[in-house]
């Protein structure tokens, strides 16, 4: 077998789409998983979509992915645009004398025909056709023009674009990995425009003729391609090329079983990742979106997911995207984590809710540190951090009604007094103070258990719930703990 050879092949429209990304990633674990090649090439002969700056927010996307490009399209190291690979250019636009050379060849074998017809007459036929209820379709007038004749009206600077010329009433067979079988007959497909009046190709031209001259061995693109597909494999056919292989992958849907557009939010990876999810979870969760592993474990590191892809799990319906489901892939990995990794990623969302400066953070990094340890485990994502870290900053304001059901019950002011008893004993409050304090309260006043420990804790942090009272009681210090505790003392009864 030929050496596996995939690509990704976006257009520079904007951001990369979540569901481009689980294109890009069924390509590369195919790739990686049988030592073949991933390739990017940039699809921009649509100038009229093109967006400045698209191709360097698409490599950025991918590289923060971990969804590695071997060939084709890449950043420098000062992050300008660049190719890596022998079969370049790997951007269409800087390959039209190829597209015309192919597009020259269809003509003179009679495979393609110069098309004269104007927009007009275009749009006058397609109204017809839709008053009459048929499928819009060009009716093939230009056909007839000889070669000779149509030399000469191009001569004569009559504005002209170039077509496909389907035989009628052929059936076009391909193989779907995904799909199985596919035969669409030939009447059913228009005669496409493969260049366009500007000398640009279209998407139809330019793909067939890259996925070839780059050796692409598996076509693997959503399914919203499958219906050009029967095109593309006359055209192979038709230049003489061997058809490879193609899969089809099966959309990736909203909640309500329609195709997930920016209409209904965040669709972007840069969106993604503002919400603080990790490449690794948002990687894994989308691998599940339309395709299920071996077995039933679902947390997958990218090297497993390599081991165990294959065409043959990919399901052929939408797959749905649930965040939920996102959250709780992506928590799994808050969790595991390296801690240092976490914490540096933390900062720029506990900064931007203004909890603390990026300079205060790294005046004060161990404390940092073992404060986003203590709370890690309850965050799905980072962005769900800075509320979890909340309660350390600013004055005790106690709110919840659980929280104040707490400190007024009768005891609580006993249990406040003597908490600040033992502080006034000590400099400062060191991790063995931290360890010991509650033990010590509870053999001064004979209160322990529940009735102990929820008071204080809602003494020095606003609330009923959170992480290891110790680790607060150490993380507080003295001071705030004092100030803390006498503010406490005016919710008691
Ligand atoms: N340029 C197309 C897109 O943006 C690629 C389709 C294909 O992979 O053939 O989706």
């Amino acid at each position: 077998m030929n050496r596996v050879r995939v690509r990704f092949a976006p257009s520079p429209t904007g951001f990369l789409h979540i569901g481009g990304l689980r294109t890009a990633l069924y390509n590369y674990l195919y790739a990686k998983k049988n030592g073949g090649d991933f390739i990017l090439r940039i699809e921009d002969t649509d100038r009229t979509r093109y967006v400045e700056g698209a191709i360097e927010n698409l490599i950025h996307a991918l590289d923060w992915s971990g969804v590695h490009v071997d060939e084709g399209v890449v950043l420098d190291e000062n992050g300008n645009i660049t190719e890596k690979g022998d079969c370049g250019p790997y951007i269409q636009s800087s390959r039209l004398d190829i597209y015309k050379k192919y597009v020259d060849e269809l003509i003179e074998k009679g495979y393609a025909y110069y098309c004269f017809c104007s927009v007009e007459r275009l749009e006058a036929l397609r109204e017809e056709q839709r008053i009459k209820g048929k499928v819009p379709k060009y009716d093939g007038l230009c056909r007839s023009v000889s070669i000779e004749e149509a030399k000469k009206r191009i001569a004569a600077g009559e504005e002209y674009v170039v077509r496909l010329k389907l035989p009628h009433d052929r059936n076009i067979r391909f193989h779907d990995l995904v799909r199985g079988d596919v035969v669409i007959n030939s009447d059913e497909i228009d005669d496409q425009v493969l260049m366009k009046s500007d000398g640009f190709p279209t998407y139809h031209m330019a793909v067939v003729v890259d996925d070839h001259l780059m050796g692409i061995t598996h076509i693997v693109r959503g399914e919203e391609w499958l219906s050009s597909t029967p095109k593309h494999v006359y055209l192979y056919e038709a230049l003489g090329w061997d058809v490879p292989e193609f899969v089809h992958l099966p959309t990736v849907l909203n909640k309500d079983h329609k195709k997930l557009s920016k209409r209904q939010g965040d669709v972007s990876v840069e969106d993604f990742r503002g919400r603080g999810y990790l490449p690794e979870g948002l990687i894994n969760y989308l691998a599940l979106v339309g395709w299920s592993p071996d077995g039933e474990e679902e947390i997958l590191s990218m090297d497993e997911l390599i081991e165990q892809f294959s065409f043959e799990k990919v399901v052929k319906s939408g797959g749905v995207f649930d965040v939920d489901k996102l959250n709780w892939v992506n928590a799994h990995y808050m969790k595991s984590y390296d801690l240092d990794k976490i914490v540096e990623l933390s900062i720029p969302f506990v900064v931007e809710k203004g909890l603390m400066t990026e300079e205060e953070i790294r005046a004060n990094y161990d404390w940092y540190k073992k404060l986003v340890e203590i709370v890690r485990d309850g965050a799905s994502k980072l962005d769900e951090i800075p509320d979890l870290i909340s309660f350390m900053f600013g004055e005790l304001k106690i709110e919840e009604e659980s929280a104040l059901e707490q400190i007024k019950l009768e005891h609580v002011p006993q249990l406040l007094d003597a908490f600040l008893e033992e502080l006034e004993k000590v400099e400062e409050v060191d991790e063995e103070f931290a360890g010991s304090i509650m033990k010590t309260i509870q053999k001064k006043t004979g209160i322990k258990g529940k009735n102990l420990f929820m008071p204080v804790r809602v003494a020095i942090s606003s609330t009923v719930h959170g992480p290891d009272l110790k680790s607060i009681i150490y993380l507080l210090g003295k001071e705030k703990l004092v100030e803390r505790l006498n503010t406490a003392k005016k919710y008691t009864k």
